[in-house]
């Protein structure tokens, strides 16, 4: 059986049994184990789908990630997942490029949302304020609540040398700030700027009084420190860790994957889609009690246990 199929099913019966016992007692028990069985449910998660018309380089099999998306999308059909989240850099490169993988997501059972990557702005500077739009992102940086649950949507291309047009306001200030805190870390790179870490702060607050558990999406990783994370990862996670209601960040970017766990937090690097032959991606068996993840091709599964807030 697969993890998530596994996971389900352990939580079904979990619940099947608090029901039992709540139907002995009061309405009110019964109605706590009812909001406990609906509170287990998965998404879908895919990185770096990062399609272009273009020949392979390297590992790269950027003609290859069309038919990839669509087996993906086949198998996520199969399953009732409440959302999609893509990580960024759907293309490598050319704005037509969202117009061959965009309809195959669209095609999908699963509502989707897109991570803003650094690729996703490989484009003509005219048409790099209109990234967003194309991707169906309504702000760059937003929230949403389901089943107890924060999703946090960052924009780590907010501080970033490629994302803005040349000489526009943010390219000039996202160059003085790289020069100021990240002289010498890659130009692909990028950061949260600080009226997004005050939001991010407001949100994790009201995440904390409302007991939600609260999980974020970024395109570029915050743990492990290796060169690859968000310019500003350690002041990310500072603030991160002062807010219980965290449980993990989850990311693409570094095709190879990667994990680590710190100050409480699961940090979840996905494997690229784009990279090799076989195919990668996952879906995330989300309750109270653990994070599953099921992955696809060379995605590795994890179970990643969360301690009450
Ligand atoms: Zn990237």
């Amino acid at each position: 059986m697969r993890a998530a199929a596994r996971f389900l099913a352990k939580h079904s019966l979990l619940f099947a049994l608090a029901a039992c016992t709540a139907a002995r007692e009061s309405d009110g028990a019964h109605s706590t184990s009812r909001a406990a069985a609906d509170s287990a449910f998965e998404i879908g998660l895919i990185a770096d789908c990062q399609y272009a018309d273009a020949d392979a380089a390297g590992e790269r099999q950027y003609r290859l990630a069309p038919k990839k998306l669509a087996d993906c999308v086949d198998d996520f059909d199969t399953r009732e997942l409440v959302f999609v989240v893509h990580l960024g850099d759907f293309i490598d490169r050319d704005w037509r490029s969202f117009d061959v993988v965009e309809p195959i997501l669209d095609r999908a059972r699963a509502p989707h949302h897109h991570v803003l990557g650094n690729h996703d702005f490989s484009v003509e500077d005219a048409r790099k304020e209109l990234v967003p739009a194309r991707m169906g992102v309504p702000t760059r940086w937003r929230s949403f609540v389901e089943r107890g649950w924060r999703f946090v949507i960052l924009d780590g291309n907010d501080v970033s040398l490629l994302a803005h047009p040349r000489g526009s306001p943010r390219d000039v200030a996202s160059r003085a700030w790289h020069a100021a805190r990240a002289a010498g870390r890659p130009e692909w790179g990028g950061a949260l700027g600080a009226e997004q870490l005050a939001w991010l702060e407001r949100e994790l607050a009201s995440a904390d009084a409302a007991h939600e558990r609260v999980l974020l999406f970024c395109h570029y990783p915050l743990r492990p420190a290796n060169g690859n994370e968000l310019w500003n990862a350690d002041e990310v996670l500072d603030l991160l860790a002062a807010h219980p209601s965290v449980a993990a960040w989850i990311n693409g970017h570094e095709h190879s994957g990667n994990y680590a766990f710190e100050r409480g937090i699961h940090c979840v690097t996905l494997h690229g889609m784009l990279d090799h032959f076989d195919n990668a991606y996952a879906v995330l068996g989300i309750s109270r009690e653990q994070l599953e993840l099921d992955g696809s091709g060379r995605q590795p599964d994890l179970s990643l246990p969360l301690a009450e807030p």
